[in-house]
């Protein structure tokens, strides 16, 4: 090869090299270029508002926590040559070779190296390039996308979230819903039948559920939300007598509701007495029917118990505080069993993250 040609060459690789980062930024950008399919369908780090966190979790209540290194490489270590090959080194195995291309049974494809479920046969399809083939992922939280430009070509390599095990690659030329083509490596997956018992890395993480009142929903669902533990934190209305309230009817003052948080916890990460000192540290438990500069009994205070050892709980912290004399003032917060949550209208969820206003409660963590 001469050297005009071999400059040649080399210009077309920076070129692919360089589109396929502008594409990568693109997409990891929607905002700033439409976004691209692939974009929209898998995990972004920008997607978590919680990324301080040291727990993750995803959407549909997995742990998507990033395993250390040691670990993986202790996981890594019981694979089959084939599977490490493939997951570990970005290995390619053979088309028409791998032992799911034509599995056709209902259940869920899971990482094999963590188990992370990644992608459900309601998904698969025959794409005939001779790699199992889907359209979606089990959830866009447990798959992440890095640009692979390797082979000369650029690509979009596909990777689990949860432990950086390779999987495949992922193209724009799959069939609808969304035109996407995630292409499998048989050997990075684990095949688990619908009915078939799953082991716990590859089931969502047992939950616990409890309800704060604290006024105003918009701080207290926003700071709950910032704990480490809380997998979700709801903006809704409890406590009252109307059916399916409307923001505009609990401010009528006469469905007899309290604005109220709803909070989905992990109990191996933060127990519900560390949530009831958020709680009382995020707003003023001795103001009777307003919280701030909001006034009415829809911000009054309240510990809505799920369980009995949440009612137990409860009152035990309320008596603590109260022989700490914590307080000038008697402790108002009422609690009651709790009744049917009502989620609140879109635009109040998450509105302190998507508005960027500031809250006069107090940051607890
Ligand atoms: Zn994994």
């Amino acid at each position: 090869m001469n050297t005009t040609a071999t400059v040649v060459l080399a210009g077309v690789g920076a070129l692919l090299g360089l589109l396929a980062t502008q594409a990568w930024v693109a997409a990891r950008h929607p905002g700033r270029s439409g976004g691209s399919p692939i974009a929209t369908a898998l995990s972004q780090p920008e997607d978590h508002p919680n990324v301080t966190h040291t727990h993750k979790y995803s959407k549909s209540g997995y742990d998507v926590t990033p395993l250390p290194r040691g670990q993986v490489e202790e996981l890594a270590s019981k694979l089959s040559p084939e599977a490490y090959k493939v997951t570990q080194k970005a290995g390619t195995e053979a088309p028409f070779c791998g032992n799911l291309l034509d599995n056709h049974k209902d259940g869920v494809y899971c990482c094999v190296v963590c188990g992370l479920p990644l992608f459900s046969s309601e998904a698969k399809f025959t794409s005939g390039t001779g790699w199992p083939s889907f359209f979606t992922t089990f959830d866009r939280d447990h798959v992440v996308g890095r640009p692979d430009t390797s082979l000369g070509m650029s690509r979009t390599e596909i990777e689990c979230a949860r432990c950086d095990a390779h999987l495949g690659h992922v193209f724009e030329d799959g069939p609808e819903p969304t035109g996407l083509r995630f292409c499998l490596n048989s050997a990075s997956l684990v095949f688990y039948e619908q009915g078939q018992e799953r082991p716990a890395a590859s089931l969502p993480v047992p939950t616990e559920t409890a309800y704060f009142a604290g006024g105003c929903f918009w701080g207290i669902e926003h700071y709950f939300d910032l704990g480490d533990g809380v997998i979700e934190a709801e903006s809704g209305f409890m406590q009252g007598h109307v059916e399916k309230p409307s923001y505009e009817q609990v401010c009528d003052h006469n469905t007899g509701h309290a604005e109220t948080v709803r909070v989905v916890f992990d109990p191996k990460v933060i127990t519900y007495e560390r949530l009831l000192q958020a709680f009382f540290d995020m707003h003023d438990p001795t103001q009777v029917n307003r919280q701030g500069p909001d006034v009415g009994d829809q911000y009054r205070s309240g510990i809505w118990y799920a369980s009995d050892a949440q009612k137990s709980a409860a009152e035990a912290y309320i008596k603590k505080l109260t022989e700490q004399h914590k307080y000038t003032r008697p402790i108002a917060t009422a609690v009651e069993a709790a009744k049917t949550f009502y989620p609140a209208e879109d635009y109040h969820q998450d509105y302190i993250a998507r508005t960027g206003r500031m809250c006069y409660v107090k940051n607890p963590w």
